[in-house]
């Protein structure tokens, strides 16, 4: 059945360290604002009963804990970076809740590097219960979860391939410093864009801010958030400093949209 909406958490918005960065006394690190405390970055989206994670970034178990996470019904990879991957073991209390497996999907080559990194998990069949259960679904184009929609966005993280997801009216794109024009061309008409932007430096493989700002311009989602921040980047100053329709993210922070049927008709979900 077609879910009526999308709710969407941010539940990590902090660059690979956190913020604040362990040993910092910088003014964002000492900072009380809860928007300038990080973890890293992830986001949660539960369409009717279901809970699709994007990445199980190393605080997965805290962020559960803090939105009350009971379920996840399954994990959508945007590449293998630690900052995205390394809570894949807290994926293990949510199987012994549900006594089932979850399904991970993400490109061939994310899915293999998971799979290489974590040998424990797919290789020790001799301690059910000890190991996360996950079932391993290499993806490169368009499917369908309960329902949603699922597109993954191809981009380039300084030259690694990577993928952000759209989500009906939602695009989710961290890690990246470069969008193609065939994946651009994916991301007309979203109410709502992530976006990776870093920092206000230049950086090898992310968008810094002011990059960020010039594509989501070009995107024209009707509200863009910026993720994937570093310890320069104080809330309270900078956002207001953003143009209209632009904003920094932060943990926790939530959105909740109408998911239209004309998307969902012609597919079939994978998943009862
Ligand atoms: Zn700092
Ligand atoms: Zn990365
Ligand atoms: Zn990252």
């Amino acid at each position: 059945m077609t879910p009526e909406f999308l709710d969407i958490t941010i539940l990590g918005s902090g660059t690979s360290t956190g913020v604040p960065v362990v040993g910092c006394d910088c003014t964002v690190c000492r900072s009380s604002d809860r928007r300038n405390q990080r973890t890293r970055c992830s986001a949660l989206i539960r369409a009717a009963e279901h809970n699709i994670l994007i990445d199980t970034s190393p605080d997965l178990r805290l962020q559960a804990l803090r939105e009350d996470i009971r379920r996840i019904d399954a994990v959508l990879y945007t590449h293998s970076h630690a900052d995205h991957l390394h809570g894949i073991d807290d994926l293990r209390g949510f199987n012994l809740r549900s006594k089932e497996p979850i399904p991970i999907y993400g490109s061939a080559r994310t899915l293999e590097r998971v799979r290489d990194n974590f040998s424990y998990i797919f290789d020790d069949i001799e301690n059910p219960g000890y190991v996360p259960r996950l079932a391993l679904n290499p993806v490169e184009s368009r499917f369908a979860l309960f329902g949603v929609p699922i597109t993954p966005i191809p981009l380039m993280h300084g030259r690694m391939p990577v993928f952000g997801y759209r989500l009906g009216p939602f695009a989710y794109l961290t890690d990246c410093n470069g969008i193609p024009d065939s994946s651009l061309d994916l991301l007309s008409g979203l109410d709502l864009l992530v976006l990776d932007g870093l920092r206000f430096k230049p950086h090898r493989t992310h968008f810094n801010i002011a990059e960020a700002v010039q594509i989501a311009e070009r995107i024209g989602a009707k509200q863009t958030l910026l993720t994937h921040l570093s310890h320069e980047v104080d809330h309270p100053r900078h956002d207001p400093q953003l143009p209209a329709g632009i904003n920094l993210a932060y943990d926790g922070q939530r959105f909740s949209f109408p998911l239209g049927r004309q998307q969902t008709e012609p597919l079939r979900s994978q998943l009862p």
